[in-house]
């Protein structure tokens, strides 16, 4: 007899920046039979993937398809195709993934210039065009949603000046795709990395990516056909600064998402299987009924917070929507407080890093996660475990202040829809 148990995960109420809960549908699309990655219908699944993830994206670019690995893996991929050794990169960072990005442009080569936030604000537009005309970077990428704090980076304006200098502007949008608008080809985007394990709600593992013409051509200039493809092993072009990744070149995985279909990596069947479930149902909810969504757990959530008697973190004029964070009480042990919210209720929230550590709860409402019922689970357990901590909060309020957020939605649908009856 085997002594390790039968596979049986505990079911949770998943309300952390990720990985969140993912829709029942998705599972099933991950356990249906393997198919061959050359197989017409496995390709053809990859054209219509591709063209979901341009509506997701919203953007006519040619290239949009995922990378396989996590999030981290589109945004190495995209890096290292753009950054050649000894350019110029521009990182404004405003929490921990902003440090991320400038420390994958490092290991690039580039000559890494970063502006930096204190966490819980992010930059102006002034600011932001005033460091790219300082410093005339050839890429600037930039953080849309940042997790680790909670703030939301607003770009208009940026892409066109980019264009205008000539740099090329990468956006970290993995916690914020499906969840919250951004739109690609009206901000002048030149490479967006989305996230699967967030707003999208599948699981972890694939990075679904885009970029445009001014991106292709960069990658275009480094691009190096693998000995053993190539039609003629004529010798390398002592030129060529290659892309210094195989894995993640995106200029071989571009052939293998074209009809071309170079082989490069053996794609991952089943993440895309989940990947395509997870589209078709944003797509089926529709992106601005998934928006307005998220808005209204968001509003929701905050009621409850803040009728409990707790203080959220961070500039309220920049939050982010699908991330809130809460400032712990005085006095209250927070990790604490994590646990006994998972071991008595089976919900998780998260914690966070850097000079935040230890001061900070973040609770994500994210994709699937991203419900009513979570919602007030989360405040009424939130409120029973903070009473066990010492900390007073105003008893009973959290629950009803949600639930009458829930109400005057549910009333004001419910008017519009007489509204539309009515000749
Ligand atoms: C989660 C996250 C990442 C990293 O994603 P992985 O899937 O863990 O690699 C990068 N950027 C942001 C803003 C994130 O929230």
């Amino acid at each position: 007899m085997s002594m390790y148990k039968d596979l049986a995960p505990t079911p949770r109420t998943i309300m952390t920046p990720g990985p969140v809960e993912v829709d029942p549908r998705v599972l099933r699309a991950m356990s249906f039979p393997i198919l061959g990655q050359f197989d017409p219908e496995f390709t053809a699944l990859m054209n219509e993937t591709m063209s979901m993830l341009r509506q997701l994206f919203r953007t006519g670019n040619e290239w949009a398809f995922p990378v396989d690995g996590t999030s981290r893996s589109g945004l190495e991929a995209v890096l290292v195709g753009l950054i050649e050794p000894g350019d110029k990169v521009l990182v404004p960072i405003y929490g921990r993934f902003g440090h991320l990005l400038a420390e994958i442009a490092g290991r690039c080569g580039a000559e890494v210039i970063t502006i930096e936030k204190e966490w819980g604000f992010v930059f102006s537009r002034e600011e932001l065009e005033l460091a790219v005309k300082q410093h005339r970077p050839a890429v600037v990428a930039v953080v849309h949603g940042e997790t680790s704090t909670g703030r939301l980076q607003p770009l208009e304006g940026l892409g066109a000046l980019c264009h205008e200098l000539g740099a090329l502007l990468v956006v970290d949008a993995v916690a914020t795709i499906g969840g919250v608008r951004l739109d690609t080809d009206h901000l002048m985007l030149d490479a967006v990395i989305g996230g699967t394990q967030k707003c999208l709600s599948v699981p972890a593992g694939m990075a679904p990516l885009t970029y445009n013409d001014r991106a292709a051509a960069k990658l275009l200039r480094r691009k190096k056909i693998e000995r053993g493809l190539a039609a003629d092993d004529a010798d390398d072009d002592p030129l060529l600064r290659p892309i210094q990744s195989n894995y993640l070149d995106l200029s071989q995985l571009q052939d293998y998402w074209s009809p071309a279909r170079l082989n490069h990596h053996t794609e991952a069947t089943s993440m895309l299987y989940a990947l395509r479930e997870g589209l078709r149902l944003v797509l089926e909810e529709g992106l601005e009924e998934r928006f307005a969504r998220h808005l209204l757990h968001e509003k929701a959530l905050i009621a409850g917070l803040e009728a409990m008697g707790l203080l959220l973190f961070g500039d309220p004029g920049c939050k982010m929507p699908v991330v809130t964070c809460i400032m712990i009480p005085d006095g209250v042990d927070g990790e604490s407080v994590r646990a006994m919210l998972l071991e008595q209720f089976g919900i998780e929230i998260a914690s966070s890093f850097g000079p935040l550590k230890g001061k900070i709860w973040r609770i994500g409402a994210m994709g699937y996660s991203c419900s009513k019922r979570n919602v007030l689970l989360t405040l009424g357990a939130l409120e029973a475990v903070l009473l066990r901590h010492g900390f007073e909060p105003h008893r009973a309020c959290a629950v009803q202040a949600a639930m009458d957020v829930y109400a005057a939605e549910a009333a004001a649908a419910e008017a519009a829809a007489e509204a539309d009856v009515t000749p």
